[in-house]
């Protein structure tokens, strides 16, 4: 059967020039650090759909504001704030201040996030979000279809991964069915869907070095989508011990 798949081998892959990171409670757990942290409320929030291809495909996430409760007792106040139960990345007003001085770039750091209540009673009314601005391209375009074209199974008339975007195309636009099955025990006899077991968790990502702006906080958008950092700003994390954020090797695809 056909499985979609995430390709990190070909090209003139380099080491050490770009790493992904992630931050929030979960890797605090990984990383054994306690810290205060908030559960996030409500917020203002547009999606944006700017696919050339097809206007019903999701591409971003504007927000306007947020809102938090801050929980963690005597714990220290960290770099990052993110709630537990959401994805925003929300930083306090101390890092913002030496990230703002870093000399780093790629990023917009937005005074949005109310402090709606602070159960650590630690003052805190506002906390800073961190928009990541820099780009480099759609890491959904590393997805491959093994054992089959990049075309809907059943009409053959639209590629699954959108060309435009990186989203799947499932249902396909063209003749409606159901286009990609997300797990091995929903695969029936004579199964024509394609398999897409791997093609959302690659192992290490693949950034294009001709995609990339060269920004040092980095956000490769698509289906098959994270959040990066150069070189340069994993060693100012570093020098500076930032110590709540986990990050991982990534590999730069060379251009030419
Ligand atoms: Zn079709
Ligand atoms: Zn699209």
């Amino acid at each position: 059967m056909k499985t979609l798949k995430y390709d990190s081998t070909t090209g003139d892959l380099r080491e050490g020039m770009v790493w992904q990171y992630h931050t929030g409670f979960d890797v605090n757990r990984r990383l054994g650090v306690e810290t205060k942290y908030t559960e996030f409320v409500n917020d203002t929030s547009e999606f944006a759909y700017d696919c050339k291809i097809n206007k019903e495909h999701q591409t971003d996430l504007r927000v306007e504001a947020i809102q938090v409760d801050v929980f963690g007792g005597h714990d220290p106040l960290g770099n990052f704030v993110n709630p537990t139960n959401h994805g925003f990345t929300i930083i306090s007003p101390g890092f913002a201040t030496r990230l703002r001085d870093s000399g780093l770039t790629g990023f917009d750091i937005r005074p949005i996030v109310k402090v709606n209540v602070d159960q650590t009673h630690s003052g805190l009314t506002r906390l800073d979000y961190l928009d990541i601005v820099g780009r480099a391209g759609n890491g959904s375009n590393r997805l491959v279809v093994e054992g089959g074209p990049d075309t809907c199974p059943f009409c053959g008339a639209v590629p699954v991964v959108c060309p435009g975007c990186g989203e799947f195309n499932d249902p396909c636009p063209k003749c409606g069915q159901n286009t990609i099955v997300e797990s091995k025990d929903e695969i029936v006899e004579g199964e024509r869907r394609i398999y897409h077991g791997f093609g959302n968790q690659p192992k290490i990502f693949v950034v294009e070095e001709r995609d990339w702006d060269g920004s040092d906080w980095f956000f490769v958008d698509g289906r098959v989508g994270n959040a990066f950092l150069s070189n340069r700003a994993k060693e100012w994390l570093e020098k500076t011990h930032v110590f709540d954020i986990e990050i991982k090797p990534a590999l730069l695809a060379r251009k030419g």
